[in-house]
């Protein structure tokens, strides 16, 4: 594969193809645009890979096809079979494969810099510009896919969630970053052997940064892998010298950075916290766990909860990854219906990190055609809990818990949370008074006076309210 001297319809191709990613993005900053944001990514990235086909000299064209097919067929059926619930771990899976991908094409441009026109002409091994996008595109590509694998472990349940903590691990990661920036520096001057230093060292320290987070942490981890796979692309596109790679990674990145911050913002961490890792270790996911006490708590039905609703003025709902789990959300959608046919005022409320992954609720409210102007996020709706009649559980468990606020030896204290204890009635549907959210804490809302709760599992205790309010 030959680059050519830049073509101006090249150029201008790509461009659209940038065009169409920045809208795409701009669509899925919405759920009412996000299917019309993703119809654009899909034709910016036909775009540039069309264009790039076309436009650069291909060493076996059959190869590329056949390997389109075979990713494209794999990605189709992981696309149709994926359950919801497991979305951030095939997320962290496909960062991973982004991060290798950045190492791959950086080997082969490294072993064989003629075929990617990028050698000086008549030069030894010289390469046009430097080497210095060659060696961070490999290492950031590097500490993407090992740092991906490990979140992709802990995510699946491969992997204890809780932090893993190395002595010393501060001085070790810092003292690696170090290293290797100054191994770029010196492969750039040409330095013979250091490319390998480069990649095995970035693989380990993207094992090294991931492994002491855990807990309730994980979404930022996440979005921040997110962030580095694209600068990682980007640094291939200079290496390259490919206009459309540059722009699709430095907006990867740049969105990843972004929703990295606003996920710190949610759960009140702050970012470097996050990234030094061991957050939340005193106590561990598992903290609070061991010592609960048996208090006394009150057991509801569905039909107290049908009878309380349809006399209730304002019902907020707050759906959480149990929801997701029992797939209850259309059951849900047509008890809000219901509701609001008996004149109550139903909103639904969302916290940044409800679920498995950054608009988990969202997608699926909005998959269930529940109106957009019913849902609210975190900090627009966490003053009204005071007038609801009912906050509505559903599912949800550490964004409601009260420790995040009181206790600080609890793993989410300093997370915001919705304030349901201010609401007349609560409502709490799980499957059992033992299972625990995602952080492993007890929740004190259980036990409070005005709490009922529903158990069983959510789709099914949405079924009975919605056969008892039809009654
Ligand atoms: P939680 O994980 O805190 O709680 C889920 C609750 O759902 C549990 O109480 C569980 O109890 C209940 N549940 C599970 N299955 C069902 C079912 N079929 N029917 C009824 N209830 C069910 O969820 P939240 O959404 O409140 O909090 C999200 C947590 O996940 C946060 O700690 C967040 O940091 C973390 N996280 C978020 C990510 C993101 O990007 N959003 C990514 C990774 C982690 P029971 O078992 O008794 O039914």
């Amino acid at each position: 594969m030959e680059a050519h001297a830049i073509n101006p319809w090249v150029a201008f191709a790509y461009l659209v193809a940038g065009i169409c990613f920045i809208l795409a993005l701009r669509g899925l900053s919405s759920p009412a645009t996000s299917r019309q944001g993703n119809r654009y990514g899909m034709i910016g990235m036909t775009i540039a890979v069309v264009t790039t086909l076309l436009t650069h000299e291909i060493a076996s064209l059959p190869e590329i096809l056949g390997a389109i097919a075979i990713g494209g067929g794999v990605g189709f059926v992981i696309a149709r079979r994926i359950k919801m619930t497991a979305m951030p771990q095939l997320v962290a899976a496909f960062h991973s494969l982004v991060g290798l991908a950045a190492v791959l094409v950086g080997i082969a441009a490294y072993y064989n810099p003629a075929a990617f026109g990028i050698l000086e002409p008549g030069g030894l091994d010289i390469f046009k510009g430097s080497r210095i996008e060659m060696g961070l595109g490999v290492a950031i590509g590097a500490i993407t896919f090992s740092g991906s694998v490990i979140a992709f472990a802990k995510l699946n349940g491969n992997m204890s969630g809780s932090p893993i903590l190395l002595p010393g691990r501060h001085v070790i990661n810092l003292s690696a970053l170090v290293a290797i920036v100054a191994l770029v520096g010196l492969f750039h001057l040409n330095t013979p052997g250091l490319f390998w230093a480069i990649v095995l060292l970035s693989f380990a320290i993207g094992f090294l940064l991931i492994i002491p987070i855990g807990g309730a942490d994980m979404p930022v981890v996440v979005s921040m892998l997110n962030s580095y796979s694209g600068w990682a692309a980007a640094a291939m596109g200079f290496t390259l010298h490919n206009t459309a790679m540059i722009v699709t990674g430095a907006l990867v990145g740049s969105s990843g950075a972004i929703l990295s911050y606003i996920m710190c913002k949610a759960m009140n961490r702050s970012f470097i916290s996050v990234i030094a890792g061991g957050f939340g270790a005193e106590t561990g996911p598992s903290g609070g766990g061991e010592a609960r006490e048996q208090r006394p708590w009150k057991r509801g039905s569905a039909e107290d909860a049908a009878f309380l609703m349809k006399e209730a003025e304002t019902v907020i709902i707050i759906p959480g990854y149990g929801m997701a789990v029992a797939q209850a959300q259309h059951v849900l959608r047509e008890m809000g219906d219901q509701l609001k046919a008996h004149g109550v005022n139903v909103k639904y409320a969302i916290h940044p990190v409800a679920g498995r992954m950054p608009g988990h609720m969202n997608v699926l409210l909005a998959e269930a055609n529940v109106p957009y102007d019913e849902v609210f996020e975190l900090e627009d709706i966490n003053g009204e809990f005071a007038q609801a009649d009912v906050a509505f559980i559903i599912g949800a468990n550490d964004v409601v818990n009260p420790a995040a606020k009181t206790d600080k030896s609890s793993p989410i204290y300093g997370m915001p949370v919705f304030d349901v204890d201010k609401a007349k009635t609560i409502f709490f549907i799980k499957r059992s008074m033992g299972g625990q959210g995602y952080a492993g804490v007890d929740n004190d809302v259980f036990y409070m006076d005005q709490t009922m709760m529903l158990l069983a599992d959510a789709k099914k205790m949405v079924e009975d309210i919605n056969k008892a309010l039809a009654d």
